[in-house]
């Protein structure tokens, strides 16, 4: 799979890297020194490629170019920098975040790959199901409250953090936004750099922002205890604040917050919403075909395989022989009802609190993925990729 990208050749060679990985739609791209060779790879799609290694080149070279361009220590080698710059490839602005750390055999350097226009999009097109999409829409428009985004790392929740302030941005309301990096400028979002080394925590943001008279705070992340705790009182008292959260579901979610202090009454009453995202693979256009389903497909898909033609990628030059082509999330959306905040408030067991969840949701993950396959977007080994355990 790794041979259908090209090699890198000598010239300008970060230029090269950069416009080769641009093209072929990397997010990422990995310098490695091995002790044998310095090798690049591109994560294309969420998963890495090996595209080729450098052994006459030397990486002291490109390291310091890269740690040049963004603006970093260059005789810093023992520890970790963080930094970036800006990268211009067919007229289009690229962010690309640096982050280096020391490895024993030299500085690892890994590049990131931001572009606007893939970052911000329409809600109606990051893969929401009809009912799923209406419900999102009721509660982002609520007058207050908080909206959670929960999901592992790569999930696609910036992105559809961005999205859903976008599709509420006008100038007549105050949206603030408290972001460690800022990864790009919003228009008619006031956004705020968390900077924790300079004392600027997101702590200290948030008691500024709340003073700040805003209708829509968005928090980065929540990490203390603090933040959960001045986030969620705000959401009580008329702003609207959105965040993401790293767990995989809406209980882990409330056990964590709960374990970070915040009473549950104040938890019950302050969480609107909460949408659980993960990214699929879409199946390449150019080259799909249909095939007869395994006996594991059919006991995994049970009624629904009734009939069914699935297809699957067989690979050409346009997904450079992956078979996929693009990524398209999938989801679970709660909107806090009643029901939901009473079980809260008297603390029912884990066990009781999925019963109630379960009979609020209308599509959990695995159905929303399931509905992806049956509907030919993605396959049955994409969700085993992605979903895992949960499957
Ligand atoms: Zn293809």
């Amino acid at each position: 799979m790794a041979k259908t990208f090209p090699t890198v050749s000598s010239g300008n060679i970060l230029d090269e890297i950069l416009n080769n990985a641009i093209e072929y739609g990397a997010s990422d791209v990995h310098f490695e020194p091995n002790g044998q060779q310095f090798n690049v790879r591109f994560r294309v799609d969420g998963l890495l490629y090996q595209i080729g290694g450098f052994t006459d080149f030397p990486q002291e070279a490109i390291t310091s170019r890269i740690k040049v361009v963004a603006e970093m220590d260059l005789f810093e080698h023992r520890l970790p920098q963080d930094g970036h710059f800006e990268f211009v490839y067919k007229e289009k602005i690229y962010n690309v975040r640096v982050s280096t750390s020391p490895t024993i055999h030299g500085q690892a350097v890994v590049l990131r790959i931001f572009n606007r226009e893939a970052f911000v999009k329409e809600l109606s097109e990051l893969g929401f199901e009809e009912e799923q999409l209406a419900t999102v829409k009721n509660i982002i428009t609520a007058p207050y409250g908080m909206i959670l985004i929960t999901g592992q790392i790569g999930s696609g929740k910036t992105t559809l953090l961005y999205s859903i302030l976008n599709s509420l941005s006008t100038p007549q309301i105050n949206i603030i936004a408290l972001e460690n990096p800022v990864e790009f400028t919003v228009p008619n979002i006031r956004q705020l750099q968390v900077n924790e080394a300079a004392g600027l925590t997101f702590s200290l943001a948030i008691r500024a922002a709340v003073r700040q008279d805003p209708d829509v705070i968005m928090l980065g992340e929540i990490r203390d205890s603090e933040t959960a705790q001045i986030a969620l009182q705000s959401a009580l008292t008329g702003t609207l604040v959105f965040s993401t959260f790293h767990t995989f579901d809406v209980v882990g979610l409330i056990i964590r917050l709960k374990e970070m202090g915040v009473p549950r009454s104040v938890l019950a009453h302050a969480l609107a919403g909460v949408v659980s995202t993960r990214l699929v693979r879409k199946i390449c256009s150019d080259c799909s075909e249909p095939y007869k389903l395994s006996a594991y497909e059919i006991k995994l898909l049970g009624v629904l395989s009734n009939g069914l033609s699935l297809r699957k990628g067989l690979g050409c030059d346009k997904c450079h022989h992956t078979g996929y082509r693009g990524r398209i999330g999938i989801f679970e959306v709660v909107q806090f009802d009643d029901e939901i905040r009473e079980a809260i408030v008297e603390d029912r067991s884990v066990a009781e609190l999925k019963d109630i969840l379960r009979s609020k949701i209308s599509l959990n993950l695995r159905q929303a993925a399931f509905k992806k396959v049956v509907d030919g977007i993605t396959t049955t080994d994409e969700l085993k990729r992605v979903l895992g355990p949960e499957l």
